[in-house]
């Protein structure tokens, strides 16, 4: 069995760092007990929605208040991945905006909660907790929970869930810009700057509501051990992930398939592009195995750490590349697909992404300006 713990997501960029400041975290002068969730709701700021949103073609459903979700300086996994692009996407036509029902509904945190225990081990859920509450700390050498990391968590599943309406309900893609990611969270324990692992949670609500069969596609540049942890026991569940061979966590070889044949995994060596080895696998790979499922929806954990710039990651896509994938899916599947965010650094090159990601879906994109 691999050690999931040998290989530092981040080990040349940030742990190396923390090891160097090495604050007792647990004694920050922030620590003056976690906020309630009555507290929580109270300090939500209402972003605007579109008021009209009747010819919007996708939805992005994102608050301000996963900003919350902090780790010390330098962090990779920083706010400014969505802040930077609600800035940049907030002028592109076509595109409704929308505030998690978590933020103003418990019963939708208690039913992120009540999916979670079948997610993950609930004494886990119930350590992160308790670890927000003392104030925050590390959970392993990449993953920090601060004071509010708890409830931004549960807050962030439930954009994920918004998203799975407004696919399965409304007929219209949505993408969930939220953070924290979760797919390394496997049923023990967070990881590798995940928490709670959103794409399976949001695949069981989708399967509460109806679905028989959901696809998650994971572009992400590293292996969604997580999900394939948790998704191996789900008969209603495939998983395929595209990542790069030898990165972070170090799983996801070909011949892990899950004890129900329910998992394709799909290693790229480094430097691997578009039209160096992704379109081939995608076209001739990932497209069959989808295919031949017929899922009622299509979940892309939507990783933006496979592109050339980003500083943890070592394959060559470019934002177009992100539309092409979505172009192919949307050509097989239609409208049944939604996003939600998992990794990726590079906060200049992320927003544009995002935008190719949405512009299969967006009918005025040609005339966009470029950036
Ligand atoms: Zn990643």
């Amino acid at each position: 069995m691999i050690n999931l713990r040998q290989v530092s997501k981040t080990s040349t960029i940030f742990s190396v760092y923390r090891r160097l400041v090495n604050k007792p975290l647990l004694s920050s002068p922030r620590v003056k007990g976690i906020l309630g969730f009555e507290h929580f709701f109270v300090q939500a700021k209402h972003i605007h929605t579109s008021k009209n949103t009747k010819n919007n073609e996708v939805k992005i459903i994102y608050s301000p208040k996963f900003l919350l979700h902090k780790s010390p300086r330098y962090h990779p996994e920083r706010p400014e991945r969505i802040s930077e692009t609600e800035a940049f996407l907030r002028s592109v036509p076509g595109i409704e905006w929308a505030e998690p029902s978590g933020c103003s509904s418990k019963d939708r945190i208690q039913t992120a909660l009540d999916i979670l225990k079948t997610c993950h081990r609930e004494r886990y859920i119930e350590e992160v907790r308790e670890l927000a509450q003392a104030g925050g700390g590390w959970i392993d050498d990449d993953t920090f929970v601060c004071l509010e990391s708890y409830e931004v968590a549960l807050l962030a599943v439930t954009a994920w869930f918004d998203a799975v309406d407004s696919v399965l309900k409304e007929k219209k893609p949505a993408f969930a810009l939220a953070r924290p990611p979760g797919h390394h969270a496997t049923k023990y324990s967070g990881m590798g700057f995940c928490l709670f692992n959103n794409a399976v949670a949001a695949a069981k609500y989708a399967v509460e509501g109806g679905c028989e069969r959901v696809f998650i596609f994971d572009w992400d540049v590293h292996h969604g051990n997580g999900i394939a942890d948790i998704a191996e026991d789900m008969v209603n569940l495939r998983y395929c992930s595209i990542h790069e061979l030898g990165n972070y966590p170090g799983t996801g070889r070909p011949d892990e398939k899950g004890k129900l044949g329910n998992l394709l995994n799909i290693p790229l060596q480094k430097e691997c592009g578009w039209s160096s080895g992704f379109e081939e696998a995608f076209l001739n790979l990932v497209i069959p195995f989808m295919k031949d499922f017929q899922p009622d929806l299509v979940i892309v954990s939507a990783g933006y750490d496979a592109l050339h710039s980003d500083p943890l990651g070592h394959l060559n896509l470019v934002p177009d590349d992100f539309r092409k994938m979505t172009a192919l899916i949307k050509n097989e599947f239609g409208s049944n697909i939604m996003w939600g965010l998992e990794g990726g650094y590079d906060v200049t090159a992320i927003p544009q992404a995002i935008k190719c990601t949405l512009s299969p879906f967006l009918t005025n994109f040609e005339s966009l300006p470029e950036s």
